[in-house]
């Protein structure tokens, strides 16, 4: 079962109606496990919902899998076909528009493409990806939860981010304190020091942690619920930072915060980018912002609603996306300060609550 039981398929269907679509196509990914609660592993052979828009949805499973998927879904009925079998011939084919979960393998994709001549082609992403995009009740305490277990492991920074270490030795610490913390699996550690804080996505390196560098930690894992977490605290270890650096920083703080404070319902997505972008620019690092403001969060890392310009998606309750602006100087050194923000009828709920001044190790 999902998280709660807020009628996902029936509003899965109603979507489908008004993009004029047939029937909807999901292999394992985070779409299935947010429509059926089934946490599928992406294998070779062929799991799929399969949910027409009027009609009961089935779930296709190899034998072998059917424990596990009878005990995750609940009220689904399951076909199962043992291994060898043509899983794709159990499926009566439809005409029309056919919805495809983004992440389809080509191998299952096009063994139905050949089975469904009468079938048009559309992913499905923008059909699921509004409905993902507004979490309910359940939904933002499960990534309230997620953040505060990434927050403990931002306190615990200083126990492994030091001059003298690698990059990628911090890192393997922070992986290992992610899932103490309570996480399932540690997705990612962005562990970027001096230069390489330059670089939004470094990951980890063999770099030396020097006394004086400003180091950006971008790390985030995935709860036993299926929610993930995601926060980046920049911080100055064994010594002063530089001036350079110190110039952006508190222009960098003071954006994070006006994009953080300007969300509310009926703003636009876009609007979160522009406050964040016109304060950088104003201090005169707008062309060092290299990327979005942020993304969505939930069943993945990265998801609706993106806060970018040219989304003018009004923002509604129950939307939780990060607002992460950086500065990045090619050569020197960068920063990024990343929170996960809930929008609620009052305003912005933070879900990661430690502080982003400038923190010396
Ligand atoms: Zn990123
Ligand atoms: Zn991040
Ligand atoms: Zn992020």
């Amino acid at each position: 079962m999902p998280i709660d039981d807020d009628d996902r398929l029936d509003r899965a269907r109603q979507a489908l109606r008004d993009h004029g679509c047939q029937v909807l196509l999901v292999t394992p990914s985070a779409d299935l496990r947010y429509l059926t609660g089934y946490p599928a592993h992406a294998l070779e052979r062929l799991t799929c919902l399969v949910l027409p828009v009027d009609g009961e949805a089935t779930l296709v499973v190899p034998r072998l899998e059917r424990p596990a998927a009878e005990v995750a879904t609940e009220g689904i009925a399951i076909v199962d076909y043992p291994d060898g079998a043509d899983a794709w011939a159990l499926i009566p084919p439809a005409a029309g528009r056919v919805a495809v979960a983004d992440s389809m393998p080509a191998r299952h994709l096009v063994p139905f493409q050949r089975r469904w001549p009468e079938a048009r082609w559309e992913t499905a992403g923008p059909i699921l990806g509004p409905l993902r995009a507004v979490k309910s009740a359940a939904e933002v305490e499960a990534l309230a939860e997620a953040g505060a277990a990434i927050d403990r492991v931002h306190q615990r920074m200083h126990l492994w981010l030091e001059p003298g270490r690698t990059e990628a030795a911090v890192a393997a610490d922070i992986a290992a304190a992610i899932r103490q913390e309570g996480h399932a699996t540690a997705d990612f550690t962005i562990v970027a020091s001096g230069p390489n804080g330059a670089s939004p996505h470094h990951g980890s390196s063999d770099r030396v942690i020097q006394a004086g560098d400003p180091v950006v930690v971008d790390i985030g894992g995935t709860m036993p619920s299926g929610y993930c977490s995601d926060c980046t605290r920049t911080y100055v270890v064994g010594a002063t930072a530089p001036d350079d650096f110190l110039a952006y920083y508190g222009a960098l703080q003071e954006a994070q915060r006006a994009s953080v404070a300007a969300v509310a319902p009926g703003v636009t997505a876009e609007h979160l980018d522009a406050v964040a972008r016109d304060q950088l620019t104003a201090a005169g690092f707008g062309d060092a912002f290299l990327h979005r403001t942020g993304h969505g969060i939930g069943l993945e890392g990265h998801e609706d609603p993106y806060i970018v310009e040219g989304n003018r998606t009004p923002l509604t309750e129950g939307m939780v996306f990060s607002i992460e602006p950086g500065v990045y100087l090619t050569g020197r050194h960068g920063a990024r300060i990343e929170d996960i923000v809930a929008c609620t009828a009052a305003g912005p709920r933070l879900l990661n609550t430690t502080s982003t001044d400038l923190t010396y190790l």
